[in-house]
Order: structure tokens, then C-alpha cells, then sequence
């Protein structure tokens, strides 16, 4: 597959077109932005971490019926993903209360959160990502009734095999953000899943192995990611 121009080069992560117009390659940067983008530095070994990551997962949901975009992983680095329509929000699912939610709600970081709740948050850097609901997404053409209902069903089913599969690992799936999109219509699981979007906590420790670690100047970042891996098996 030949790797044309890049169509989008976003905070981590770059998106280029192939010569299959059903295609494109992701790649995965070393950059790491917390805070919007304020602050961004590169972390070695960074993309590779999170492309290897990314695949075992997606494979690991694809394998229990998710609908993913993954096909392939060309390089270290690099993906070959379906050409997806991506609907402009982001869907969060939390096990247990950490990050905006606590600001927001004025909840205690560590709180368990039994049914587990689920958040959409509009896509747009200069707006600081917002929470929105059903309705806005509606009424601002975003989406669909169904595809809402759709998001929501998939990133439960998504957090019943991710739950299960790290807490068999000796951690804690505390919470995701998740991004769908379009490929002839279907809704599919698309961008990534990577330490980088969630939060993983040592069961035993509460040790924070996530990007928490770069948010909060914890250091040790990628090794908090490797760490992980190691404990599901994914190969790096
Ligand atoms: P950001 O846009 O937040 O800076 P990234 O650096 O991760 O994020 O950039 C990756 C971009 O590619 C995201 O905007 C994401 O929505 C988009 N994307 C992910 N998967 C696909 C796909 N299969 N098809 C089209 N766009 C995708
Ligand atoms: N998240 C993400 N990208 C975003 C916002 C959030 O990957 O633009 C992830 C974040 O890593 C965490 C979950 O979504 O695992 C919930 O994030 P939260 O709303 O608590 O926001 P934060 O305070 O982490 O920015």
C-alpha cells in the first residue's frame, strides 16, 4: 500500500491517504499534548507503543463482534485503517470517577461508579472539547437517534471485554474515550485505543500507568504504557 499526502496531521497522530480510496495509513507520532494541546513534547517510543497497543486491542474487540477499522499493522509505527466518516464527539465511558468529572461534579477521584456512566463531548480543540447530550447532537446534525444509540450500546459492549481483559491483567479500566465513524454507512470503532485515551490504574497499588502519568508529571510515561502491555500480552 503506498502512502500518499497527509491529510491530517493532528496532535498525535497523522492520517495519510494510500492509492486505495477506501484506505488511509494512520501514524503514530512520538508528540504527547495534555491540556488541549498547551503542552506537547515527544516521548521516545511513544508511537510505536501506542500502535502496537491500538492494534491488539482493536483485534481483541474485533474478535468479540466490535466493528472496527483496523486491517493492518505495516510498520512500528504505522496502520493501514478503513476510510472512515468520523462523527464529530467523543463518547466516555467511566468505571470509576477521575479527571473532568470530579472538577464537574465535585466527586472524590477514585469513587466507583456502579452502572457506569457515559458522556459525549463535541470534537473541537478551541471549544475545549464540551460536554453535549443526545439532543445538541440531533438538533446540530452531528448524528443520528440511532447512531447515538448505537455509540452507546458499542462503547458498553466495549467496556464489558476491556473491563474483563485488564482486570485479568491486575488493573483497572477507569475510565476511555472512544471515537466512531462512517464506512458505507455502518458505524465503526475508529482512532485508537491506547493508554493515551484512558485510564488504567494498578488494582493492588492504584498506581496510575496512563497518560495521568504526563498530565500530572509523574514521569515514567511510556514505561507506565509498557507495563500494561506486558501485563495483557501485547507484543511491542
Ligand atoms: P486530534 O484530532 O485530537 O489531534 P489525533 O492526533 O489522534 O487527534 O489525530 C487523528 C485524527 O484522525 C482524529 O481527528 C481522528 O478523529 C481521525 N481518525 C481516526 N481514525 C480515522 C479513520 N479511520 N478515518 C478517518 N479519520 C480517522
Ligand atoms: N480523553 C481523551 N481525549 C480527550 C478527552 C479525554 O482521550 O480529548 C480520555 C482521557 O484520557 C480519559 C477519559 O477520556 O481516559 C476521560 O477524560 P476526562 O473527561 O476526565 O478529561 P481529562 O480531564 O482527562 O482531560
Amino acid at each position: 500500500m503506498e502512502k500518499k499526502q497527509e491529510l491530517y496531521h493532528g496532535k498525535a497522530k497523522s492520517v495519510y491517504e494510500t492509492d486505495d480510496s477506501n484506505h488511509y495509513i494512520m501514524l503514530f507520532r512520538d508528540d504527547t499534548s495534555a491540556f488541549d494541546g498547551k503542552i506537547i513534547k515527544q516521548l521516545e517510543r511513544k508511537g510505536r507503543t501506542n500502535n502496537r497497543f491500538n492494534f491488539f486491542i482493536m483485534k481483541k474487540l474485533e474478535a468479540a463482534g466490535i466493528p472496527v477499522h483496523v486491517e493492518e499493522l505495516l510498520s512500528d509505527t504505522e496502520c493501514l485503517v478503513k476510510k472512515l466518516k468520523m462523527l464529530p464527539v467523543e463518547c466516555v465511558v467511566r468505571n470509576v470517577a477521575a479527571g473532568s468529572i470530579c472538577k464537574r461534579l465535585g466527586v472524590e477521584e477514585g469513587k466507583d461508579l456502579n452502572p457506569p456512566t457515559f458522556e459525549f463531548f463535541y470534537k473541537d480543540d478551541s471549544l475545549h472539547d464540551p460536554m453535549v447530550n443526545d439532543s445538541h447532537i440531533i438538533s446540530f446534525g452531528w448524528g443520528t437517534q440511532e447512531q447515538i444509540d448505537e455509540m452507546k450500546a458499542l462503547s458498553f459492549k466495549i467496556n464489558d471485554v476491556l473491563k474483563a481483559l485488564f482486570d485479568e491483567a491486575g488493573l483497572i479500566l477507569v475510565d476511555y474515550k472512544l471515537e466512531f465513524g462512517l464506512y458505507e454507512g455502518k458505524l465503526m470503532l475508529g482512532d485508537e485505543f491506547s493508554p493515551d485515551g484512558c485510564r488504567l490504574w494498578d488494582k493492588e497499588t492504584r498506581k496510575k500507568l496512563d497518560k495521568d502519568r504526563f498530565r500530572q508529571g509523574l514521569g515514567e510515561v511510556i514505561e507506565g504504557y509498557e507495563e500494561v502491555a506486558r501485563r495483557i500480552g501485547c507484543p511491542l
